[in-house]
């Protein structure tokens, strides 16, 4: 059924080409011919002058070209097979992790050797030991740390880690150590900490607007991370990209507008945040240098775990799996539309009962994701190309994803690994005292 044909749904004219638009009441009114309002006007941010908003908008627009260029090359690549994991680049970024590593041992021995007098000894040296040890601790490699809030044991979820393990098999890779839920919409696979802690987060939001064999298609991308050759999370390279991360943090100038009394403590003041803002610059480029030596190889690697979902379920499996995650928005109505419930604000037992007569947040949200038209779905499809925009930057525009996934579709000729109505009950069943909880947080 179209969707033009549904009765939430009013025919009308497009006023650029006169063809036939369908208008929703929840979402925009865009023409999929001429795409006329694809992206409805925002109104410009107050208190910046024309021609700086100009000046933007061509930075934004140069920028944006840009990437469209790398990430289509990329997608190119990938597209006729060509193995862009042993390349020149990634080679690159093992030296440059090599390079960020070296600045936090020299800096870690020159503390050590100043603290114990060498070359001379003498108080004021040892303080710059004392100093340049405090800073080696700050610079260190960053290995992540599994988070402990919203774990869920093998006992308290053995279905939910019974359909993980499974997915794990079918892949090949190692079983996971512990599973987090949390209220974010989103899932990750990390290997964390010294002990390379393997983890997996699923956000109950994205968990939540997604049928069961897109769940199964969650997992597959997510530990298919184990075994895609990615290579920005090895111990090597992951932790200098943590300590990049740290260290751009750390040098940020600070944004000290006050007027200060003293002058010597302006001047000193002013120097330290030049040198800091310097630094910040030095680190900056570092960040994108690693960014743009990871491009190529962990974009590659991003299609291969999109395929690892797509042979686990289908190809449409995978599909409805990333048009979910264009949802967020949704999430944000709902939680607004949750919020202004009566008994939320107070309304008393009266409220209080018809809050209790209303769909809870996770029901609205299953609700609000289900009846997203296929207009709105195509949309955000095209506005995705339009913007190059992807989930977050660590993956290839989403529109270029859902393209690879219809340029090479997995053979047919395979079984599925199929999460039954059962088992999605069992999981359901452990989930719900994480779903409290998490829907307390969030409301
Ligand atoms: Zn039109
Ligand atoms: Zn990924």
């Amino acid at each position: 059924m179209s969707d033009i044909d549904t009765p939430a749904a009013v025919a009308e004219r497009c006023p650029e080409c006169g063809g036939r638009v369908a208008a929703h009441e929840r979402f925009p009114t865009w023409c999929p011919s001429c795409e006329w309002n694809l992206l409805p006007p925002v109104p410009p941010p107050a208190g910046l002058p024309a021609r700086a908003r100009r000046r933007a908008e061509r930075r934004e627009e140069r920028l944006r070209r840009e990437t469209r260029a790398r990430t289509e090359q990329v997608f190119g690549l990938v597209a006729s097979g060509e193995s862009a994991l042993r390349h020149g680049a990634a080679v690159g970024a093992f030296l440059l992790a090599g390079l960020v590593h070296l600045v936090s041992l020299v800096v870690l021995l020159t503390g050590a050797a100043l603290l114990a007098g060498w070359p001379v000894a003498s108080w004021p040296l040892r303080a710059l030991g004392v100093v340049a040890l405090v800073v080696a601790v700050l610079l260190r490699p960053r290995l992540g740390r599994p988070k402990r809030t919203g774990r869920l044991s093998r006992q308290d979820a053995p279905a939910l880690y019974g359909l993980v393990d499974r997915v794990a098999a079918e892949l090949g890779a190692p079983k996971v150590d512990s599973i987090v839920v949390d209220g974010d919409f989103n899932a990750s696979f990390g290997v964390l900490g010294l002990r390379r802690h393997r983890q997996l987060v699923i956000g109950l939001p994205l968990w939540t607007v997604l049928e069961r064999q897109q769940r199964v298609a969650l997992l597959g991308h997510e530990l298919g991370h184990c075994v895609n050759g990615d290579s920005r999370r090895g111990l090597w390279t992951g932790a200098a990209v943590g300590a990049l991360a740290e260290w751009r943090y750390l040098t940020r100038p600070g944004r000290d507008n006050e007027v200060h009394g003293n002058f010597v403590v302006a001047i000193a003041s002013f120097v330290a945040n030049l040198v800091l803002g310097l630094l910040h610059l030095g680190v900056r480029a570092l960040t994108g240098l690693m960014y743009r030596l990871h491009m190529r190889s962990g974009q590659a690697a991003e299609y291969r775990a999109d395929g690892m979902a797509a042979r686990l379920t289908s190809a449409a499996d995978a599909r409805g799996m990333l048009v979910a995650l264009f949802n967020e928005a949704t999430l944000e109505t709902v939680l607004v539309r949750q919020r202004a419930l009566p008994a939320r604000r107070g309304g008393g037992r009266a409220g209080r009962a018809a809050a209790a007569a209303e769909p809870g947040l996770w029901e609205s949200l299953a609700e609000a994701a289900r009846s997203v038209p296929a207009t709105e779905v195509e949309r955000r499809i095209r506005v995705s190309e339009r913007e190059v925009s992807s989930v977050d930057v660590s993956h290839p525009p989403t529109y270029l994803r859902l393209r690879m996934l219809a340029t090479a579709p997995p053979p047919a000729d395979r079984h599925p690994l199929v999460l039954d109505a059962g088992q999605a009950a069992a999981i359901e069943a452990e989930l719900a005292p994480h779903r409290a909880r998490i829907a307390a947080r969030l409301l």
